[in-house]
């Protein structure tokens, strides 16, 4: 009989098998084992048919990667510790000394700060065109360019790019290099979250998603992903990631497991909830423009309408041009049910006010007012929200 201390963890019962409940099993490893010496060196792990080591993937990692794929019409996921770390995990499988990447002038902001502060000291050139001009982003490939971001609308000032014509001139560009290494198109998919429309099918090579907002869903966790069609640019990213030794926390994929059941009716609440209050902040006195694709006169409405079948929940207000700076940090002050914080698609409604002109390179900005407010909207009750918009709006006219 063998001491406790070994028995405890040498133990021989196994619960009984046949266990099913709505949850998938939640499991825990950094150590896998293995029956024998010849399963530990031929197990396989990449085509996802065995398991060899935490860092490389659970029965658990392994459902949410499939779910997500699912979800945005891909067939590989590859899962990374943070939305941003998926961004830069895509940077650097694809990019390379002497490269060149173009990223759309609106992009979320954190990934241009990666790519110009870590993918130029590696020698890549960075770049920025407008995305909503095809021809200005035909005008900036090289040969040199090997990755082209995309953003469907892009972050905070929400213009809505035509995703098939920008992915068409990237293709045309390939077809005119004999090149191995083609430019592939990156889109940021947070704002769809595989719900609003189907990237792929607009002719996207890789989706990152922030799983932080619409996965999650909670506001209380951290997590992106990659999402291929391609199993060649899969590879690319895997390797990438292994050797990066990136993984993800089981307990946060419980969370998007758990969050994923409920994301198409969280998602059509907030668009409904969203167009309401966008329509109706239209309306209001000291507001001179919202930005919401789903509404006549945003900009890339009539691509919005075409290729997306739903809208996420943000909308940006522009006041009028006499209230300054400090009067829109007010206004923002001044909300209660929205609260000040970064993120979105959680439960809680939030806004942040927004700087434009520094974070613009190519796009022009055709308003005098050039502090937009970005409100993302909660699951709160809509009246309640709009009686919230409405006291902050009489305190800001009065
Ligand atoms: C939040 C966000 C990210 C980054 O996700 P994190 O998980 O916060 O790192 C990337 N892109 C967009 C469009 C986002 O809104």
């Amino acid at each position: 009989m063998a001491d406790l201390s070994t028995s405890l963890i040498h133990h021989g019962y196994r619960p009984p098998e046949g266990f099913d409940a709505v949850a998938p099993a939640v499991h825990k490893a950094s150590t896998v084992l293995f029956p024998d010496v010849k399963s530990l060196r031929s197990r396989e792990w990449k085509d996802k048919s065995a398991y060899t080591y935490g860092l490389h993937g659970t029965p658990t990692t392994y459902t949410l990667e499939e779910r997500l794929a699912t979800l945005e019409g891909g067939r590989f996921c590859v899962l990374a510790p943070s939305g941003l770390s998926a961004i830069a995990l895509v940077d650097m499988a694809f990019l390379r000394q002497g490269d060149q990447v173009l990223l759309p002038d609106n992009a979320y902001g954190p990934g241009k700060a990666f790519a110009e502060g870590e993918m130029r000291h590696w020698g890549v050139a960075v770049d920025y065109y407008d995305p909503m001009k095809p021809d200005d982003l035909a005008a900036r490939l090289t040969p040199a360019t090997r990755m082209v971001g995309l953003e469907a609308p892009g972050s905070i000032t929400l213009e809505y790019p035509d995703l098939p014509a920008l992915s068409a001139v990237v293709a045309a560009h390939n077809g005119t290099l004999s090149s191995d290494r083609p430019a592939v198109t990156v889109l940021d998919n947070t704002w769809g979250a595989g719900i609003a429309f189907n990237a792929f099918d607009l002719g996207v090579d890789v989706s990152v998603q922030a799983l932080t907002k619409y996965p999650s869903g909670g506001s209380d966790m951290m997590m992106g992903s990659v999402i291929t069609r391609d199993e060649r640019l899969h590879r690319q990213v895997q390797s990438c990631h292994m050797r990066q030794g990136l993984c993800v926390g089981v307990n946060d994929a419980e969370l998007v497991l758990r969050g994923l059941q409920t994301i198409a009716l969280r998602y059509a609440a907030q668009d409904a909830a969203t167009r309401e209050l966008a329509t109706w902040m239209q309306t209001q006195a000291g507001v001179a423009q919202v930005f919401h694709p789903a509404l006549p006169g945003s900009p890339g409405h009539a691509s919005w309408k075409r290729d997306a079948v739903a809208a996420a929940c943000l909308f940006g207000v522009l006041l009028d041009s006499r209230y300054d700076a400090s009067r829109v940090d007010a206004f923002c002050d001044d909300l209660r049910l929205f609260r000040l914080g970064w993120s979105w698609a959680g439960p809680i409604s939030l806004c942040a006010p927004y700087h434009v002109l520094p974070m613009r390179h190519r796009m022009p900005w055709p308003h005098k007012q050039t502090h937009l407010i970005r409100f993302a909207v909660g699951l709160e009750s809509v009246d309640d929200l709009r009686t919230d918009l409405s006291q902050a709006l009489a305190k800001l006219v009065s």
